[in-house]
């Protein structure tokens, strides 16, 4: 892509790779709300689809009607108390005043007073009996109270016990929905790839470069960077795996890619000199140049040494002589800039 030499292609060229980008990043758009909107169609599960729903409800209803019981004993146990500390209260005073007067009665010893000494002996019982009575009513609300609590705390304890078994499947439920969204999200992208890797292996150098570019990082952002977030970790075995099965893959095509490479150099080196000019591209050869390697093995050479008309490495000509003004140039120029005559054996591209 960078063999382009011309001021205007060059700057072509750079619009085009604005165009690849752009294209990209559009694509990146309307790829990534597609693997957005993919959730809904699952459903959203919660507890509740999990969860034994007759013995739950009954529950349920169970904790409320205890509840609104235990709120109801409670209150009333609070006016029991408050009568049964009112009828203590007038016992004990009656039994002072009663004292007092018995006291009194004995220092007089008048016995026209034994029927007032019954009299106040059975007001006295009366009184005793209210309060024992008040108690009575006490410890029965808190009986029914300790009923309530306990009816409640069992309830409760079986509705843990629902939504714990219905929490367990809704987690073995949210793995396999999560496996399932991974899924058809690797079925939209995995595809991209495939399509992006054909284009890179044939058609990167076609005509329509910018958009099979474009295409190409599209697929690339898709599948690595919008894919991963939703990789199932299954502590992390699954994104290990897939990384080093990607960094396997792209090594090996390094690997490969580099042998074939030297391959190709080597047989064109076997080559004689004027077939391996024609297959080098004029503009690749003058863009080595311009890096000081070799155009036909890329390696370094001294190019500003005039004793050097031949790369020592492979033997290519990098420097000839004008067959009309017989000036020393570059092997690779199509003219003579000295006479401007057409070279010899101009170099193919
Ligand atoms: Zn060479
Ligand atoms: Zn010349």
């Amino acid at each position: 892509m960078s063999k382009a030499l011309r001021l205007s292609e060059k700057w072509f060229r750079f619009g085009l790779w604005v165009v690849a980008f752009v294209f990209a990043s559009f694509l990146i758009g309307l790829g990534g709300t597609v693997v957005r909107n993919l959730p809904k169609v699952e459903h959203n599960y919660t507890l509740e689809d999990f969860i034994d729903q007759p013995a739950a409800s009954q529950a349920r209803g169970t904790i409320k009607t205890t509840q609104k019981t235990r709120q109801d004993a409670q209150e009333r146990l609070e006016q029991a108390r408050l009568k049964h500390s009112t009828a203590r209260a007038n016992s004990v005073a009656a039994r002072e005043t009663f004292n007092n007067w018995l006291a009194t009665r004995q220092a007089t010893r008048r016995a026209d007073q034994d029927p007032e000494l019954i009299a106040r002996t059975q007001e006295l019982d009366d009184l005793k009996s209210a309060e024992r009575k008040a108690l009575g009513d006490v410890e029965a609300q808190q009986q029914t109270l300790l009923d309530a609590q306990q009816a409640e705390a069992r309830a409760q304890g079986q509705l843990r016990e629902l939504e714990q078994t219905a929490a367990e499947k809704l987690a073995t439920e949210l793995r396999s929905q999560e496996l399932r969204v991974f899924l058809y999200r690797l079925t939209l992208t995995l595809p991209l790839l495939g399509i992006a890797g054909w284009l890179f292996a044939k058609k990167r150098q076609s005509t329509w470069w910018p958009f099979v570019w474009g295409f190409i990082y599209f697929a690339l952002f898709a599948f690595f960077v919008e894919l991963a977030p939703y990789l199932p970790s299954y502590g992390g075995y699954v994104r290990y795996v897939v990384g080093i099965v990607i960094t396997v893959l792209v090594g090996r095509y390094a690997i490969v890619a580099l042998n074939r490479y030297l391959e190709r150099q080597k047989q064109a080196e076997a080559l004689p000199d004027v077939e391996r000019r024609k297959e080098l591209g004029y503009d690749t050869a003058l863009a080595r140049l311009a890096k000081k390697v070799c155009p036909g093995c890329e390696r370094p050479v001294d190019l500003t040494n005039t004793a050097i008309d031949y790369c020592p490495h492979c033997g290519i000509c990098l420097f000839d002589h004008c067959g009309k003004c017989n000036e020393r140039k570059s092997a690779f120029a199509r003219f003579c800039h000295a006479c401007g005559a057409a070279a010899r054996e101009s170099a193919a591209g």
